[in-house]
């Protein structure tokens, strides 16, 4: 979380209530340095709400699906 592009930045941007927003938190994640271990952070402690990693809370759960 340190090291991460949303550091410093409104955490409620990463808990969007639509889709729009859901593009802007993407679009940030997009530039982050530690993109991978957020989304398996995310996905290991099945985390439901919010953007991670990237991954809206859709597309989270057809990962964990897949898994
Ligand atoms: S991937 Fe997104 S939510 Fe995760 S640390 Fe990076 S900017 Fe923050």
């Amino acid at each position: 979380m340190a090291s991460g592009s949303c550091r410093g930045l409104d955490p409620s941007i990463f808990f969007p209530s639509d889709g729009s927003g859901v593009v802007v938190a993407r679009r940030i994640c997009l530039e982050c340095g530690v993109k991978d271990e957020c989304l398996g952070y995310a996905l290991k402690h099945r985390i439901d709400h919010g953007v991670w990693g990237g991954a809206s809370e859709r597309e989270r759960k057809r990962l964990q699906r897949v898994r």
